[in-house]
């Protein structure tokens, strides 16, 4: 028996995007590199992805597509350990920013830590961006059909009716480093 097994596991969900190549990958590689540390990482288990989607940018138009996921695990990680380890993957892409709205090679944000709503000067749970947002909530009910977000079924948060904004892709989840992970 390890020191984890009498740890609080708690389910949580991230949703990730990125519309940046580097000399790291493609936008895609960065989200299958990032799913793949989240597997290997010791106070993470049992991680679901959802399918990759192509998505119309949110802010200047002038800019590639989206490519978004999210992803469930059970972590025994505190909410702020998880918002270092998802901002450590942020940086680990090389995190390029070029204009609010705008590209970037890689975002990961906590969508949902268990039922926990918090309210702190780095953290804000659930995401705000939930409930207005087809590339999250498309995704999300993908892995988590029967999911209660802030005390409400996840299907009870509707969809926007513009649909030429999303795309499912039929792209592996893993690259040829993690065959093992998912
Ligand atoms: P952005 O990269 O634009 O999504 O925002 C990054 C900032 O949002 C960081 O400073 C975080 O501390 C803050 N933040 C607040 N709530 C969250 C959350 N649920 N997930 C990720 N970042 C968050």
């Amino acid at each position: 028996m390890n020191s984890s097994d009498n740890a609080s596991w708690v389910r949580c969900y991230l949703g990730l995007g990125s519309n940046l190549a580097t000399e790291l990958g493609l936008p895609v590689e960065h989200i299958q590199h990032a799913l793949t540390i989240l597997g290997e990482h010791t106070q993470i288990r049992d991680l679901q992805a959802s399918s990759f989607y192509a998505s119309k940018p949110m802010g200047p138009q002038d800019q590639p597509d989206f490519i978004n996921a999210v992803v469930g695990f059970e972590t025994i990680l505190a909410p702020l350990e998880l918002l270092d380890v998802c901002q450590h993957l942020e940086v680990e892409a090389k995190r390029a920013r070029l204009r609010h709205w705008g590209e970037r090679s890689l975002d990961v944000d906590i969508l949902l830590y268990g039922q926990a709503q918090i309210n702190e000067s780095r953290l804000i749970i659930p995401h705000a961006g939930i409930s207005d947002r087809n590339f999250v909530l498309v995704p999300l009910r993908e892995i988590a059909p029967v999911l209660m977000i802030a005390g409400k079924p996840i299907v009870a948060y509707p969809l926007s009716a513009d649909w030429t904004d999303l795309t499912q892709l039929n792209i592996d989840h893993t690259n040829s480093h993690n065959d093992k992970v998912l």
